[in-house]
Formats: C-alpha cells, structure tokens, sequence
C-alpha cells in the first residue's frame, strides 16, 4: 500500500459483492470492511458504515426507539437440509405446512430444505410488533440496538447489547452438527412448551 488513496480500490463507490462493486462493476479486490452476518461475501467501506449508522441512529433517537436484531437458526426457526435427514425424522414430511398461510403454519418444506418455526414464534413477533412502545428509550448510541441470537460468537463488539437466548434444535442435524449426545425433539416426537416460551419473553 503506497498512496492512502489506493486503499479506495478501482471506484469510489461504497458496496462490493465477491469483489465486484455493486453499482458500476469494477473489480475491487482487498479493501473495506466485511459483513458476514448479511452475507459472507459483501464489504462495504468504513465511512459508508459510519455514515448510515448515524442516520439510523438519529432516525432512531428521534423516535425514541430501539433497533431489535433478531437472529434466524437455532433462536427464531431451525433449518436442515433434507439429505441431513435420518430416517426417523422422515415422518416429518407429511406435517409440512402448505406456504398458502405462512401466518398459520409452523413446519415448511423447501427445495432441498426442511424449516421448523420455533413454537410461539407467530406470537412473539406479534406481541414485539404490539408492544413496541415499550422499547421506547432515549439511549445513546451503543445502547440503541437489541439482539436476540442464540451464539454470542458473532458479536464480540456487542456484548451489552446481546441477550443470548436457548439454543432451539428441533431437527437431528442440528445436534450432531453441535455434538450434543441427547435425541432431538423431531426424534422425541415432542417440542419446547408454553413455559420455554415465557421464560423466552421473561428474558427479553
Ligand atoms: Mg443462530
Ligand atoms: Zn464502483
């Protein structure tokens, strides 16, 4: 790296997807920040990042609100790939919702994917939705964001912020894939109950 300005890579623009600048193409190799719980691939340059926070942040402030960042596997839903599947768990197929009312379901089928909607899910973004004035605060900064995630590894920076909730494994990949020796509760044939869903909101 010889000149400051080099470091800006072949544009001056801010996003880069597999190295490749979002809005006019050039090729970007080595430079920015990466984003890898949006995608593992994206950078996008620090004043860019800098900027955007901000504004959300005033956006926030003025509306006394908090931003809420809620993880997807293992905290919302748990995913497995259908050749994950044992044969046990196959039963499971025949129980899949229909994506007509994704509102009323809980189990869906994709291509190659199976997704088990944590129980009282439909109702906890609901009651979040609802009662969002309740997360009405005046805060400064750093304190303006909420996560709910069920690993704290991918947010070292965010530890104040981070409410670490139980890991949901339904599917049996799920526990292989974290070594756990107990069955599954696709196996159990069972899932979490109403009182693992209060302690879910107590925690909140
Ligand atoms: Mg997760
Ligand atoms: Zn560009």
């Amino acid at each position: 790296m010889t000149e400051a300005s080099s470091s800006k890579g072949a544009c001056e623009h801010s996003v880069v997807v597999y190295n490749l600048c979002v809005q006019c193409g050039a090729i970007v190799e080595g430079t920015g920040v990466s984003l890898p719980y949006i995608h593992k691939n994206i950078r996008m340059n620090q004043d860019e990042i800098s900027r955007l926070g901000d504004s959300d942040m005033r956006a926030l402030q003025r509306q006394r609100k908090l931003c809420l960042v809620l993880d997807l596997d293992h905290t919302l839903l748990n995913t497995t790939f259908l050749i994950d599947m044992r044969e046990d768990e196959e039963y499971l197929r025949s129980y899949a919702d229909s994506f007509q009312d994704v509102s009323a379901g809980n189990l869906f089928m994709l291509e190659s994917m199976m997704t088990k909607l944590r129980p009282f899910v439909h109702s906890f973004l609901k009651e979040v939705i609802r009662h969002q004035k309740s997360l009405d605060v005046v805060l400064g900064k750093e304190s303006s964001v909420l996560i709910l995630d069920d690993t704290k590894d991918m947010w070292p920076k965010h530890k104040d912020n981070l409410i670490v909730i139980e890991r949901y494994q339904f599917f049996a990949s799920s526990c292989k894939q974290y070594g756990y020796k107990y069955q599954s509760r696709s196996l159990m044939k069972s899932d979490e109950s109403e009182p693992d869903g209060d302690s879910i909101e107590r925690n909140a």
